[in-house]
């Protein structure tokens, strides 16, 4: 079973490497994000919740995101483990987490590192409906006010993996496998 974060602030390449991860360990991607755009463009309750949340670049509260979480955790396909992608986003978020999974919890956290100018040029560059220049400079101030503070979170369990996300996606992807396997 691999049970597994991702962090790394917002154009870290965390979508890229997701989809390698998930392929390499045959486990579900559970992307908060992704969740979050069905639901707006659904137009379910939450969607009408987050909307506009979501179009500040600002965080949907703890209790909406822990509430989707826990629901999708709860299907059998997380058996083999599973990809959280955007969550924790904050203190309460991994807390809640680690609730969740008790007394199990996750095997590994992974850091993409990547330097503020680089990853504020990609979410420019990708054009998506939610990156506005100040929704990504608000996007990344939260970043570092409330999930930034979580490395030091898993750092102290013992269970944070701080990668490199400079280079090829390929480059990227072995570095993480390779720390991840080294831990086994
Ligand atoms: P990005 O990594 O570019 O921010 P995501 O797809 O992870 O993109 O998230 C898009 C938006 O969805 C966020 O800006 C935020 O408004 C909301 N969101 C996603 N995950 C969470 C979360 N765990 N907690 C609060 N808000 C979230």
């Amino acid at each position: 079973m691999t049970r597994l974060v991702i962090l790394g602030k917002q154009g870290a390449g965390k979508g890229t490497q997701c989809a390698l991860l998930v392929d390499h360990y045959g486990i579900p991607h559970i992307s908060t994000g992704d969740m979050l755009r069905a639901a707006v463009a659904e137009g379910t309750e939450l969607g009408l919740k987050a909307k506009e949340v979501m179009e500040a670049g600002d965080l949907v509260s703890d209790d909406l995101i822990l509430g989707i979480v826990q629901e999708r955790l709860a299907q059998p396909d997380v058996d083999s483990g599973f990809l959280l992608d955007g969550f924790p986003r904050t203190d309460a978020q991994a807390q809640g987490l680690t609730e969740m999974l008790a007394p199990a919890g996750i095997d590994v956290a992974i850091d993409i590192e990547v330097p503020d100018d680089v990853v504020t040029q990609r979410m420019l560059a990708r054009g998506r409906d939610d990156d506005s220049p100040e929704a990504i400079k608000r996007r990344l101030e939260l970043y570092q006010a409330e999930t930034a503070p979580l490395l030091d979170f898993y750092s102290s369990r013992g269970i944070l993996l701080s990668v490199d996300g400079l280079g090829t996606e390929k480059e990227v992807q072995d570095r993480i496998v390779d720390a991840i396997e080294s831990r086994r």
